[in-house]
């Protein structure tokens, strides 16, 4: 993996300069929801696709810093960490403050057309409310894909219960 490790020296020296170590540790401020927009899927297969999608691309990694399951590729619920966490900036939206300062939590499913099973949605509520405990991020620093400026998607898909992911995220923060 020679691009990989280029890719961390080049994260290095982009940190090493004046506060730039604890700007990094300290970066994030929000977190992103997404859908993968399949109804299977996993890391490896994320990958597989991102591979084929954008061959020349010399950051091998998907888009995402986590994958949370939903028992099709993946176990319902089971919640992974990818090649990106903690240490690389994301590449999960078009927006590139939300890119560098954002955790991207990807669920498996396509909720446009179906909608989450409970036991996915408290696994990725669970995983977004410890990160924001750990990272200090805001009770309403909580933000959909497809709700970012500029973005031309409806991702995570329109039957994913955003309000009550807010609420839930805020309310759990605040206890
Ligand atoms: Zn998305």
């Amino acid at each position: 993996m020679r691009r990989r490790r280029l890719l961390f020296g080049l994260v290095g020296l982009g940190v090493a300069g004046a506060g730039g170590v604890l700007w990094w540790r300290a970066r994030f401020d929000r977190i992103v929801i997404h859908h993968s927009a399949g109804a299977s899927g996993s890391i490896d297969l994320l990958r597989r696709v991102h591979r084929q999608r954008q061959p020349g691309d010399p950051i091998d990694m998907i888009p995402y810093h986590f994958v949370v399951g939903n028992g099709r590729g993946m176990g319902m619920g089971e919640v992974a960490a990818t090649d990106r966490w903690p240490h690389v900036w994301g590449a999960h939206t078009r927006n590139r403050r939300a890119n560098l300062t954002g955790i991207g939590i990807c669920l498996i499913g396509n909720f446009e057309t179906a909608p989450v099973a409970e036991a996915q949605y408290r696994a990725a509520l669970d995983l977004a409310v410890d990160l924001a405990r750990r990272y200090r991020i805001a009770a309403d620093a909580l933000c959909f894909h497809g709700e970012l400026p500029g973005a031309q998607t409806l991702c995570p898909g329109r039957r994913f219960p955003r309000d009550r992911m807010r609420a839930d995220f805020a309310a759990a923060l605040r206890a």
